[in-house]
């Protein structure tokens, strides 16, 4: 285990931001942390970090005590803060000179830093001034300044927030990149972040664990009818309810002549709703069967 956090609690003056955590990240995956805005993401990874304390509860990151190992466990992590804030007056080139520097890294450096130029995508921006660049570019630059020490673990925090499309595509594709060798541990309030990228997810809202597993069984948490259907009539007006046909438990009218249908039991509707259709008088024009997704998760877990 890469990270090992064990009942911890934040308080914030008299407000709890987290509220006995516990959990733990995998060396070499990529878990998601995944809540809304509020949740205690950037409290839980600055504490991580090292940047503020937990007001009790205990965290080791590579087996070192977080608060008693100091210096020696900021060398293992690299740190994207929310916001990522850097210094808009500095050249690139310069910038990652200066970190090198605080992390004391061997001499010469330009090697080091050449290839963290390299490996964030950096070579054409880095004789420019950080805040000359755009925001997809500045995150760039706090990737390099997180993986310049060549850290084992890697916390981001909201790294692709306020991107544009292309732009998170990019960062999410460096995150993977670096997520081969590494620990990594990104926080999002972003579902599909969290699909696109992530082996596992941890899940919180107000501080609290709401859920915690790998990608693919994190479904079973939630309750949901046994199937959900799309259909599309080819008008809107529908005389017999849909709620009328065996199983169906609800429809609720979308858009125009499209309902969603949801059925309790296993079995299939479709061919039920054909025969409504037709008793109807009504044609199909569409119907599909909605899978479960990451979105639906959160929204149960997290609207409770
Ligand atoms: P998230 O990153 O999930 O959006 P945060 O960890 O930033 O959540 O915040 C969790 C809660 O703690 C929020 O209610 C926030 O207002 C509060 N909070 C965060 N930082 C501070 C602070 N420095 N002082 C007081 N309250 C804070
Ligand atoms: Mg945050």
């Amino acid at each position: 285990m890469s990270i090992v956090v064990e009942g911890v609690t934040k308080f914030y003056g008299e407000q709890k931001a987290l509220d006995n955590v516990t959990f733990t990240v995998e060396t070499g995956k990529i878990t998601g942390f995944l809540g809304p805005n509020g949740a205690g993401k950037s409290t839980m990874m600055k504490i991580i970090t090292g940047f503020i304390p937990a007001s009790s509860g205990k965290l080791s990151v590579n087996g070192l005590d977080v608060g008693e190992a100091g210096l020696e466990i900021k060398r293992q992590i690299g740190y994207l803060p929310e916001n990522n804030p850097l210094y808009p007056e500095m050249y690139v080139r310069e910038y990652l000179g200066f970190v090198a520097e605080i992390y004391k890294l061997p001499s010469p450096r330009k090697k080091i830093i050449d290839n963290i130029i390299e490996m964030t995508g950096l070579t054409a921006e880095q004789k420019k001034r950080i805040g000359s660049l755009s925001k997809g570019y500045r995150q760039r630059v706090g990737l390099a300044q997180a993986l310049i020490h060549n850290p084992t673990v890697l916390i981001l925090d909201e790294a692709t927030t306020g991107l544009d499309p292309n732009q998170i595509i990019e960062i999410r594709n460096l995150i993977k990149e670096a997520g081969k060798e590494k620990t990594v541990m990104l926080s999002t309030h972003i579902m599909q972040e969290v699909e696109a990228i992530c082996d596992r997810v941890i899940i919180i809202d107000k501080g609290i664990k709401m859920a915690d597993d790998e990608i693919g069984k994190i479904y079973s948490v939630i309750k949901r009818p046994k199937q959900s259907v799309m259909i599309e009539f080819d008008r809107e007006e529908i005389a017999e309810p849909l709620t009328a046909v065996s199983y169906i438990s609800s429809a609720i009218h979308l858009k125009g002549n499209s309902w969603m249908v949801e059925a309790e039991g296993s079995e299939d509707i479709r061919p039920l709703l054909f025969a409504y259709a037709v008793r109807n008088k009504l044609t199909v024009l569409s119907m599909q069967n909605q899978e479960s997704n990451l979105e639906e998760v959160f929204r149960q877990l997290t609207n409770g």
